[in-house]
């Protein structure tokens, strides 16, 4: 069974274990797609990843209204590790939102933690979507996990319980901090990192104090011009990824 649909069949993440012949079910979502969208039939080929057992070709067996199982053929693409680098960030509105979110997991982001500051408009979010638009863009960008999507917390909660060994970088659009491709080059790379970028508002001049007072935090520039908070981000993952993780790679890999 390996072919062309090695690389064009659709993509598609199952929690369930993938091995030689390990028979997964389909939610209600993924056999709305598969049938309704896609128009395939018990006996067409899928790739399915969970994150754990790498990629695999895996053919339909059933298919129905709300429903639908596959067994795994032959593994394509074995598990790797992936860049350990989590997005913190501030709740916004809408489409900015989903931006943010699609774009961070297509940027390889391995946790997404919205975070309520001081100057937080929005403070709500919609888990299931994030979690929803997370599965989308990692079936969609051929990522082999997906990342974790941690639930609403308070800024000053999540730094207090901050694990020490993980580099925490902040966009200060102040000016304040070195600029993000300098202080990533000269980190030295090495062990967990993570980008923490404010809201419409920016920080506070208290939450900044904070920040820049904590032992594993920096501020960091990203060019002299504002950017909104979902540019920031992927300006900031972007930056980070090339220097500290696996942007060099060819796509694909
Ligand atoms: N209203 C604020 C801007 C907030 S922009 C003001 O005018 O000061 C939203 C967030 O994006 C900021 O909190 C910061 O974390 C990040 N950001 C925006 N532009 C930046 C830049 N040039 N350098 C670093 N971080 C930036």
């Amino acid at each position: 069974m390996s072919d062309a649909r090695a690389v064009t069949a659709p993509r598609l993440y199952v929690s369930d274990a993938l091995a030689a012949g390990a028979r997964v079910s389909f939610g209600a979502a993924q056999a709305h797609y598969l049938r309704d969208v896609m128009r395939l039939a018990p006996g067409a080929a899928v790739r399915l990843f969970n994150g754990r057992d790498g990629a695999w070709l895996a053919e339909i067996e059933t298919l129905a209204k709300g429903r639908g199982t596959a067994v795994a053929r032959e593994a394509v693409q074995p598990q790797r590790a992936e860049p350990d680098v989590w997005l913190l960030f501030a709740p916004i509105r809408g489409p900015r939102q989903d931006m943010l979110v699609e774009k961070a997991v297509e940027l390889g982001v391995a946790a997404l933690q919205p975070v309520l500051t001081e100057r937080t408009q929005v403070r709500r979010v919609n888990a299931e979507r994030i979690a929803a638009q997370a599965v989308e863009a990692a079936e969609q960008c051929e990522r082999l996990s997906l990342p974790t999507v941690r639930p609403l917390a308070d800024l000053s909660a999540v730094l207090a319980a901050w694990p020490a060994e993980r580099r925490l970088w902040y966009g200060d659009e102040r000016g304040d901090g070195a600029s993000a491709l300098a202080a990533f080059s000269a980190c030295g790379g090495g062990g967990p990192h993570a980008i923490l970028v404010g809201p419409e508002g920016g920080f506070s001049p208290r939450e900044l104090d904070v920040l820049a007072s904590a032992s594993f935090s920096s501020g960091v520039g990203l060019g002299p011009r504002i950017l909104r908070a979902e540019t920031a981000a992927i300006a900031a993952l972007t930056l980070w990824q090339a220097v500290l993780g696996d942007g060099g790679l060819p796509p694909g890999r």
